[in-house]
């Protein structure tokens, strides 16, 4: 007797197993399983969970956004490592925990605007998209802008917008933002992006005169327009430049 003869119950099983999502016809993204699908799901559990960052949407959107796409050619290898990369113009992308905490720490909902200041390449971005209404990304690097762009194009993050310039001033025209996410550490907090970020809004920040010692701040402004300040753990971050310092 063969073995599905003998235990029915399996085929049972089998066949109550939910179809993949994919098929349900809902319009994703184009994230899709990849070659390196299983050291994205070692990295969620093993730097990212194990440090303690618990909200499933930040978890799943870890997950989900391919980060090897959003380093050059020669670093793919390394993308899932523990550790920011560089990305070229003496750049860097942030080490994954780093993304998951201010992505958290921001605590996004599905109806909120969004601001990032230093988009590099677009990574924090795509994680971040997920989780909200809308994105707007601003970088001050040309190169890394277009690529950035095309990046979150080619991948179907369509609610991003992204501008070439300098983003101590923030955004004017589509402020006020729930959230506004610094990616390069200005020695104070910009005036600008405080008055464009809504009551009730998240600021996650890294402030610092120099590299070793810039502290990771969470601001947030209450109903009032109060604002209250969370350091919350050392970081380092490429400096935020002006635009007349290229
Ligand atoms: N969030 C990025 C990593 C940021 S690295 C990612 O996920 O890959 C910091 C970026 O901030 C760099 O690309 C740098 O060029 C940019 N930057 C520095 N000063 C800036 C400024 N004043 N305005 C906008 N971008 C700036």
């Amino acid at each position: 007797m063969d073995f599905f003869t003998r235990f029915p119950f399996v085929w049972l099983i089998l066949m109550a197993l939910p179809w993949p999502s994919r098929c349900s016809g809902a319009p994703e993204p184009n994230l899709q399983q990849d070659p390196f699908d299983t050291a994205r799901g070692e990295m969620v559990s093993e730097q990212i969970t194990a440090r303690g960052i618990k909200d499933p949407n930040v978890l799943k959107a870890m997950r989900q956004v391919p980060r090897h796409l959003f380093v050059p050619v020669g670093e793919q290898r390394h993308a899932y490592e523990d550790r920011p990369l560089s990305i070229g113009y003496g750049q860097t992308i942030s080490q994954p925990y780093i993304v998951a905490l201010m992505t958290e720490l921001a605590r996004p909902k599905p109806t909120d605007r969004a601001l990032e200041v230093g988009t590099g390449s677009g990574y924090q971005a795509a994680v971040l998209s997920r989780l909200v209404a809308r994105l707007f990304t601003i970088e001050l690097l040309k190169p890394l802008a277009d690529d950035a762009a095309r990046r979150l194009r080619e991948l179907g993050l369509l609610n991003v917008v992204v501008r070439n310039g300098d983003g101590y001033p923030g955004w004017p025209e589509e402020a006020p933002f729930d959230i506004i996410l610094v990616t390069a550490a200005p020695d104070h907090v910009p005036p600008p992006l405080i008055a464009q970020l809504k009551p009730g809004g998240r600021m996650v920040i890294p402030v610092g005169h120099v590299l070793e010692a810039q502290e990771l701040l969470l601001i947030e402004k209450d109903a009032s327009g109060k604002t209250r300040t969370e350091h919350v753990i050392p970081v380092r971050f490429v400096p935020l430049r002006r635009g007349d310092e290229e």
